[in-house]
């Protein structure tokens, strides 16, 4: 806590873990609670009930560190389930929550409360998630994680969905259904064969007419 006299009481902050699916946001979540909790301050876990893959209440990480948690089913939820005396709060999967998670995540800042967040920046297309580019704008920290490349062993940044009918952005699901994957590996769903062959002349010009058509 600084020194200015409006920092002594109301230190709120929001920090937000991101990355791909395997990247250790749930472990880095649990690492920074359990440190909070070892300086007694009062801590709340919150995760969307949405996500019970593994528990339908503690968040646990592909690693099986397992923590506490209150299954909230929308943002405002939060709120509600609020104990006065909370100090920090963290929010897993928080990518799942609608846009109206800025508001609270803000209001809890101003507050004074630590709000640590940890979630998907972008979807298994590669677009971003929900309301992580809101949320990462108006953030005071950023931690973007890597996972491994489950095809070269390299940094990851993408999550892969393994071919599948479903074509919605959110299906539950884990390493049956997705995959860690660095950008080279990463498939380019959607995107037109004839627009990224032109993108790839156009990068790597074979002669000065190649022009890039996007
Ligand atoms: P996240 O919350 O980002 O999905 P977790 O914190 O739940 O990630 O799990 C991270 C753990 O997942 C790693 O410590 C490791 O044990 C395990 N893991 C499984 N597959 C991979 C992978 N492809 N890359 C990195 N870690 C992996
Ligand atoms: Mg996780």
């Amino acid at each position: 806590m600084g020194n200015h006299p409006s920092q002594q009481f109301f230190a709120g902050n929001v920090e937000v873990i991101c990355g791909p699916m395997f990247s250790g946001k749930t472990e880095e979540l649990i690492r920074r609670v359990r440190r909070a909790q070892i300086a007694r301050q009062k801590v709340q876990i919150f995760k969307p009930a949405i996500d019970n893959r593994y528990h339908e209440t503690n968040v646990v990480s592909h690693s099986s560190l397992e923590i506490a948690a209150t299954p909230v089913i929308d943002a405002i939820d939060i709120l509600k389930k609020l104990y006065d005396s909370t100090r920090i709060v963290a929010i897993d999967e928080i990518q799942f929550f609608d846009h109206s998670i800025i508001k609270i995540v803000k209001k809890l800042a101003r507050r004074g409360v630590r709000v640590i967040c940890a979630g998907l920046d972008q979807d298994y297309r590669g677009s971003s998630f929900g309301p992580m580019p809101e949320l990462l704008a108006i953030s005071d920290d950023v931690c973007k994680v890597q996972a491994i490349c489950t095809v070269c062993g390299a940094g990851a940044t993408k999550t892969y969905r393994k071919p599948s009918d479903n074509t919605e952005q959110v299906l539950v699901g884990e390493a049956d259904l997705y995959e860690a994957r660095c950008r080279t590996h990463f498939d380019y769903y959607g995107e037109d064969e004839d627009e990224l062959l032109a993108f790839t002349v156009a990068v790597n010009p074979v002669d000065n007419q190649a022009e890039l058509k996007l």
